[in-house]
């Protein structure tokens, strides 16, 4: 058997062993090739010896070939293949305002009353950049994000016009997505965005307790009830396909199954839930100590969710489709792929990275002027991250984030502990609830056809 211990992992998941191999493919293991695979076994000879007496002598024989084969695929080595520097997607921080005071807002310092919003000069030379540097992509997209971008409606009106007619004239599509946190979208709002098909992300962070714990206006009022209000009213106005659920959980909110019951109760049904990144010291923030029973949580979530028709962004994997190779490397594509853009119309690698000055890499108006950082971007990929080299997680996590290991290790080349055996966790949960969802989805396609 010829792979090496990074090639492969073998793990247990609410009674269930699996084999998960670098390459995607995935495995569950009955007793006798668990067996196999944890005696280490060179040949089907030593195989025969090591497990004698405890299975019969023709299955051991035949276990042992049939995992060979498994163990002898080679799995795909892209060390050569760089990633394109193609630009596809920007990320407009339209506006710092805010008109909440969330808590745990990474941008909290940015979005006072007089912060500032772009011009529209600004939103047009944006997408004139996204243009200029995406020669040879078809497909485009725009993010709007803030602060709170439905502040500043007009300047998003103005840019999803202007957007389009730009990208028609290079015979391109453009694709928009605007981030809210729901509080100001009225009937007006909705028909524009239903109109022009924007996608919606849509901020809320569980029942009214987890909420209003930490999503709450500047007086300290939760903001629970005007976004439960205006959520169900854009849904009944635009389909329920059309909009994702975006919550955010703490170290002092940390009920994940108890919030997607709640999503499933008001019938939202693609949601994704996110650990807060916060710095350490920070009373809501994830430490060491809080991940075992983070992943406890998770495992009891994969086993309620098994059945449900609820599509939870972490356990979204697609198992018969894997990753394109950009995507399995370099993940996000951040400072290559991915920009994001602040109201002055300066450059940096993602929205998280904004005003953070050692990550500026230029303007929207001249193009990037600090190559280096763009650089060291490009060259993040999974195979110049030494711990991920090993790392049998490597293509589904594809290097990680490169924000939260700048948080976490003070560079985004360097993955932290916690963050590996969080993101580790959490897929072996995933990939288990994906075999088990495909088990049963197979069976249910049997039995209907049969009747
Ligand atoms: S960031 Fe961590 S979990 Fe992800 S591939 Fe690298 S070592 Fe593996
Ligand atoms: S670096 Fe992290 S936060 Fe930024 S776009 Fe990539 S995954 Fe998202």
């Amino acid at each position: 058997m010829k792979l090496r211990p990074g090639d492969y992992h073998i793990f247990r998941v609410n009674g269930d062993t699996l084999l998960a191999i670098a390459s995607g493919e995935i495995f569950i293991l009955d007793e006798l090739a668990d067996a196999l695979v944890e005696s280490g076994a060179d040949s089907e000879m030593e195989a025969q010896d090591l497990l004698a007496g405890r299975f019969p002598e023709e299955s051991i024989g035949t276990a042992y070939r049939e995992m060979n084969k498994v163990f002898s695929r080679p799995i795909p080595d892209h060390r050569k293949d760089k990633p394109p520097r193609k630009l596809r997607a920007l990320c407009l921080n339209i506006t710092h305002k805010c008109n909440l005071a969330c808590k745990y807002c990474f941008a909290a310092n940015l979005t006072a009353e007089n912060a500032p919003s772009m011009t529209s000069e600004v939103v047009r030379a944006a997408f004139d950049y996204l243009i200029s540097e995406s020669k040879g992509v078809r497909r485009l997209q725009m993010d709007f994000f803030g602060g709170e971008p439905l502040l500043v409606f007009d300047l998003v009106k103005e840019g999803v016009s202007y957007g389009r007619e730009k990208a028609s004239q290079h015979g391109k599509e453009v694709f928009f997505t605007l981030t809210t946190n729901a509080t100001l979208l009225d009937d007006e709002k909705i028909d524009f965005i239903k109109n022009n098909d924007i996608s919606l992300i849509l901020s809320l962070d569980g029942r009214r307790n987890a909420n209003d714990r930490f999503r709450v206006f500047p007086n300290d009022k939760g903001s629970y009830d005007t976004i439960i209000q205006n959520i169900d009213n854009a849904r009944n106005k635009l389909g329920k396909n059309d909009y994702y659920i975006r919550g955010t959980f703490t170290s002092q909110t940390p009920d994940i199954l108890d919030t997607m019951k709640f999503y499933l109760e008001k019938g939202y049904y693609h949601v994704s839930l996110e650990p807060v990144t916060a710095d350490e010291r920070l009373p809501y923030a994830f430490k060491d100590e809080h991940i075992p029973h983070l992943l406890e949580s998770y495992r009891k979530l994969a086993s309620w969710l098994i059945d449900k028709p609820l599509c939870f962004y972490h356990f979204n994997i697609e198992m018969d489709n894997p990753l394109c190779l950009t995507r399995r490397i370099t993940g996000c594509g951040a400072g290559m792929e991915y920009m994001a853009v602040d109201p002055w119309g300066d450059l940096y690698p993602c929205h998280q990275f904004i005003e953070n000055p050692d990550f500026k890499i230029g303007n929207v108006f001249e193009g990037v002027n600090e190559k280096d950082i763009v650089d060291y971007f490009h060259h993040a990929t999974v195979y110049d991250k030494n711990k991920c080299n090993e790392c049998w997680a490597r293509f589904y996590c594809s290097g990680g984030c490169h924000y939260q290991q700048y948080v976490q290790s003070g560079d985004i080349k360097k993955p932290s502990r916690q963050y590996c055996e969080l993101f580790r966790g959490r897929l072996e949960i995933a990939l288990w609830y994906n075999v088990k969802r495909k088990t049963l989805n197979q069976l249910i396609s049997k039995n209907v056809n049969k009747s």
